[in-house]
């Protein structure tokens, strides 16, 4: 294990506990020479290179890996945003001794760069500035590209949504292309898919060891390698290769479902063969709880780097005093890129750890006294676990076509959670800004009652997507009924409470089987309810996806042909049904 070098003159920096050996935590990792020699520090042993600012907050990738890096015993520097016209800005630092991490962001770098119908966003939430245009097209490839040129044969691992989702053979609807795995094209030693803490740090070890990095010991991973090297698993899963998606389009989809499969069975490994070449995925592992507790313990300082000298990042403005409670969401909604990046497995902070958290907040020169958030994926499967074998299940959600008898939530709990947070010293508000399930939260009135009168703050963000069943079926969502259940319920509570408070309903227009009729039916319930739509997001088929593989392929998982709006001008007429005449209102984008 590498050690920190001692620099007397180093500046005071937070220590943080790793079993029983202290590690130095910088006040903020290192983006410049000058940084390292304050820390006394030589040479970095891991580049991380991203797409996003380098914000120190736990929502920010390459802060939050680089920190449990560090953790470990590495030393770790971070280029943000890098020019791509040239080799200068990955200099800055040195040739780092062992790898280079290359992510894109906290976005798909083409979904940050265009809108659902492929025109240029002008802005970029995880810039300074707020303005577009500081990190490539296909980030990945970019940075994979001139890691190579800085440091020759250095290994390079990529990370990231981008690199997660594209995997494997994906569809890319910018180009309205099947693309192979991003790895291949990178020409890079491995992948890491979903949060990754395990993989790089295995990465890390093995190249300290002087090891290759292809290894099914690697969770979390894909690299080119040798089937016949692989131990005796419980189960592989072949999925079908680049060659067979490219001939059947169908094949998309039974990928994509043995992808979810993948992510979901902590066992198998997949082998996906691209061009003679076998692609093999390794099964994921996440973090414990203990871990997950540990890792938020660590000493961010949820500010931009002083690099950037005060200018504001509007991501960092936006989730600077919000707590993430959880990974990984039950729903496995068949539009996000949630059930092939996290897996549908939820691990949850402790709740001492979260108040915890709490109480730092509370102690920062500029918090207010308000906590924006107590959330993750979904806000209401804090604690959510499978009372079964996960292993075992075959079903694509955990909570539909129902809510499966075997998903363990108790709402209540973290209602007394939310609870002690706000009476943390120096908190006045606690807010659930995060999205909730609200088939979830019809289970227990008493959650319900909770949050309207003390957690939502005038607005709760609820995710109905649409309101034919027809649509919501293919979507993984509960039906219409479902939904105006609990706005019953919750208009019947606000008003127990004396509170006016509103539903904001989350929609997308032209998702696959979704015709002009489905949404003239969807348009005429929000004009009965004299609901002006504000957010509406047109379908974007998200690579990884399974609605993206029903896009492509034009049929429902069971096979069934489907109707697909798929040009832009058809898709924008089906967005229009919604914003057209008096009920005009804002498109989410
Ligand atoms: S058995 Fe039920 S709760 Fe467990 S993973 Fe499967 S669907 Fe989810």
């Amino acid at each position: 294990m590498p050690s920190l070098p001692k620099n007397p003159s180093a500046p005071q920096r937070p220590a943080a506990s790793r079993g029983r050996h202290t590690v130095h935590m910088p006040h903020v990792l290192p983006m410049s020479r000058r940084e390292m020699d304050r820390l006394g520090w030589r040479e970095i042993d891991v580049l991380l290179v991203s797409g996003d600012a380098y914000v120190d907050h736990p929502s920010f990738g390459a802060a939050l890996l680089g920190r449990w890096l560090v953790l470990h015993g590495y030393r770790v520097g971070i280029v943000a945003q890098p020019r791509w016209t040239s080799t200068r800005d990955l200099l800055v630092m040195g040739r780092p001794r062992l790898m280079a991490g290359v992510t894109a962001g906290a976005l798909d770098s083409m979904l940050a760069h265009y809108t659902a119908f492929r025109k240029k966003r002008h802005d970029d939430a995880y810039t300074p500035g707020g303005l577009a245009g500081a990190r490539p097209n296909r980030a990945c490839l970019v940075y994979a590209g001139i890691v190579k040129q800085a440091f020759p044969k250095l290994p390079i691992v990529l990370g990231g949504i981008e690199a997660s989702l594209r995997r494997i053979t994906h569809y890319d609807f910018w180009t309205d292309k099947l693309r192979r795995s991003i790895l291949v094209d990178a020409k890079s030693d491995m992948l890491l898919y979903g949060m990754a803490e395990r993989g790089i740090l295995a990465a890390a070890h093995r190249l300290r060891d002087g090891l290759a990095l292809g290894d099914p010991s690697v969770p979390g991973a894909a690299y080119i390698g040798n089937p016949d090297d692989l131990p005796p698993a419980k189960k592989v899963i072949e999925l079908p290769s680049h060659e067979d998606i490219q001939a059947d389009p169908a094949k998309l989809m039974t990928a994509t479902l043995a992808m979810e499969e993948h992510v979901h069975h902590a066992s198998a490994c997949s082998i996906h063969r691209v061009e003679g070449r076998s692609l093999i995925l390794t099964p994921p592992q996440p973090l414990t709880a203990e871990e997950l507790d540990r890792l938020h313990a660590l000493p961010f300082t949820r500010e931009p780097h002083p690099f950037y000298e005060g200018k504001k990042i509007p991501a960092a403005d936006m989730i600077r005093f919000s707590i993430n409670s959880h990974r990984g969401c039950g729903g496995g909604c068949s539009f996000c890129t949630l059930a092939v990046h996290q897996g549908r497995t939820i691990r949850s902070r402790g709740a001492a750890s979260i108040l915890d958290e709490a109480e730092s907040l509370a102690r920062h020169p500029r918090f207010k006294g308000s906590i924006s958030d107590v959330g993750g994926p979904t806000a209401n499967m804090w604690g959510g676990l499978c009372g079964d074998d996960p292993a075992r299940c075959r079903r694509a959600s955990c909570l539909f076509p129902d809510i499966c008898p075997h998903f363990v939530v108790d709402q209540m709990r973290l209602i007394e959670l939310l609870h002690k947070v706000r009476a943390v010293d120096g908190v006045k508000h606690v807010r659930v800004a995060s999205g909730i399930r609200h088939d979830l939260a019809l289970k227990d009135v008493g959650y319900i009652r909770a949050m309207v009168r003390d957690f939502v703050g005038g607005q709760l963000k609820i995710a109905p997507e649409h309101l034919s069943d027809e649509v919501l079926r293919l979507m993984r969502k509960p039906g219409l009924k479902v939904f105006e259940r609990f706005l019953d319920l919750f208009e019947e509570e606000c008003a127990a409470a004396g509170k006016r408070q509103f539903v904001i309903p989350y929609l997308i227009s032209a998702f696959p089987a979704c015709t002009r009729r489905h949404m003239e039916q969807l348009a005429r319930w929000l004009a009965r309810r004299g609901w002006r739509p504000e957010q509406i997001q047109c379908f974007i088929p998200l690579p990884g996806t399974l609605a993206a593989a029903m896009y492509h392929a034009g049929i429902d998982p069971s096979g069934k042909p489907i109707p697909v709006a798929r040009t832009d001008a058809d898709r924008l007429r089906m967005h229009h049904t919604l914003l057209g005449g008096k009920r005009k209102g804002k498109p989410r984008r």
